[in-house]
């Protein structure tokens, strides 16, 4: 297997990497390098730059907007735009129901919403994990009733990511509960300013509110906002999860991240030298890069056997990426944490605001908010646990 890039390719990433400096906006850029609160104009504002350059979903059929290129090209596309720090589409838009809509909704659900998620134009956030129903989704209880030519949805979802600012959910709903549990499901696509909807903060440990309790009383939802055939809502979800796969282990950010821990370690001392000279701090740092280097690897490996994928199924090694991706990204978290040392103590409402002077170098402000807001990386998209045993049976097979 040759893993080398080919000159045109080279070509392409220098095409990228130039676009993405030349368009990629400064406040923006900052943000991200230093792990601070993205707003929603911060993400839409991107996603149209990348729209006028007709970059903002590559990844589908042409038809569609997207950009016909090839598993290597998209893979180049996602790694350099994370290595520059530029903020991801907005995923439940472009990664999730966009495609499940292109795979099984009807035509006049394509015109409808397609453009408008390229665009940006429409906030998609995702309705799956309830209360009772989050590694066992299937165990969902929020239920469609049909009623003439409407469905009328009942029940509560929560962890709905940036709920807040959405125009439209995507949902699982369960519209027969005699048969299977997972015979039972129904994806619909239901507007957020419909009445009985009620979008309540779940406040996180870093004191952000990115995600929330989303609850369902008596909600009116038209039949053409079902995709697909009723009670196969499953095979569609099925098919959102496993989709997502080069982005999924965040490689590029990753080795952006390393460069800033190199750079802020040369520049602040412990016991009189620059904490980079710290042989324990070192060996650290070394060992996080072996790890990514090996995750880069395997990424480029799972690129080059993408053309011979059968892509109805999801596919088990987008576990391993997601596995060990997420134990790299809270490995640096927690370099990060040692590097800023005791300015990590103070309590900083770095996502809220405060008006209080900052304690501390201003870099370090937002490190140990990160440090805890990510410890979700290891759960949500199906924890670490549930990747295991996904491993265990498909790839392993036992
Ligand atoms: C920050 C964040 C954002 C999220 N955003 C969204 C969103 O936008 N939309 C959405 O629908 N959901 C979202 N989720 C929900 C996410 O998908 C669930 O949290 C996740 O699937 C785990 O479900 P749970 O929280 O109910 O935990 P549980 O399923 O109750 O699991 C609890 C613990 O038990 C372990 N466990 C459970 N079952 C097994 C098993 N069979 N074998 C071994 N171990 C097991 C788990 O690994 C975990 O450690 C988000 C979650 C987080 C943290």
């Amino acid at each position: 297997m040759d893993l080398r890039f080919t000159p045109e390719e080279t070509g392409f990433r220098d095409e990228v990497r130039a676009f993405v400096r030349a368009s990629l906006p400064e406040a923006i850029r900052r943000k991200m390098v230093e792990g601070r609160h993205l707003g929603k104009e911060d993400t839409v504002t991107w996603q149209r730059i990348l729209h006028r350059r007709g970059w903002a979903v590559p990844h589908w059929p042409v038809a569609w907007g997207g950009c016909d290129w090839t598993p290597v090209q998209q893979y180049i596309f996602v790694d350099e735009m994370q290595q520059a720090s530029a903020p991801p589409p907005l995923p439940f838009g472009v990664s999730m129901v966009g495609p499940v809509i292109i795979e099984f909704g009807s035509e006049a659900q394509k015109r409808r919403f397609l453009p408008r998620i390229a665009s940006l134009e429409d906030w998609w956030c995702q309705g799956f994990s309830e209360p009772g129903a989050g590694s066992d989704l299937a165990s969902l209880k929020t239920a469609a009733k049909r009623d003439g030519e409407h469905y009328v949805v009942n029940g509560q979802k929560t962890w709905t990511t940036m709920a807040q600012h959405a125009d439209w959910i995507f949902c699982l709903v369960r519209t027969d509960s005699q048969v299977k549990k997972q015979a039972g499901i129904t994806f619909l696509l239901i507007d957020m300013r419909s009445k009985g909807i009620t979008v309540r903060p779940i406040v996180t440990i870093d004191g952000g509110a990115e995600v929330n309790e989303v609850f369902f009383d008596d909600v009116v939802v038209p039949l053409e906002n079902r995709v697909g055939a009723e009670n196969k809502g499953w095979d569609y979800a099925k098919f959102l999860l496993g989709n997502e796969r080069t982005s999924i282990a965040r490689v590029g950010y990753s080795k952006e991240r390393i460069r800033r821990i190199r750079q802020l370690a040369a520049q602040e001392q412990a016991d009189g030298r620059p904490i980079i000279e710290d042989e324990r701090f070192r060996e650290k740092l070394a060992w996080i890069e072996v790890e990514l280097k090996a995750l880069e690897m395997t990424q480029l490996r799972v690129v080059a056997a993408e053309r011979q994928r059968d892509r109805s199924k999801p596919d088990p090694y987008s576990s391993i990426l997601k596995i060990k991706g997420a134990e790299i990204q809270q490995a640096i978290s927690e370099l990060l944490l040692e590097l800023v040392g005791p300015y990590a103590l103070p309590y900083e409402a770095e996502i809220s605001g405060t008006n209080e002077p900052p304690i501390g170098p201003d870099w370090a402000a937002p490190i140990a908010p990160t440090y805890f807001n990510w410890r979700k990386i290891s759960i949500y998209g199906g924890s670490n646990e549930i990747q295991k045993n996904i491993i265990a049976k498909a790839i392993l097979g036992l």
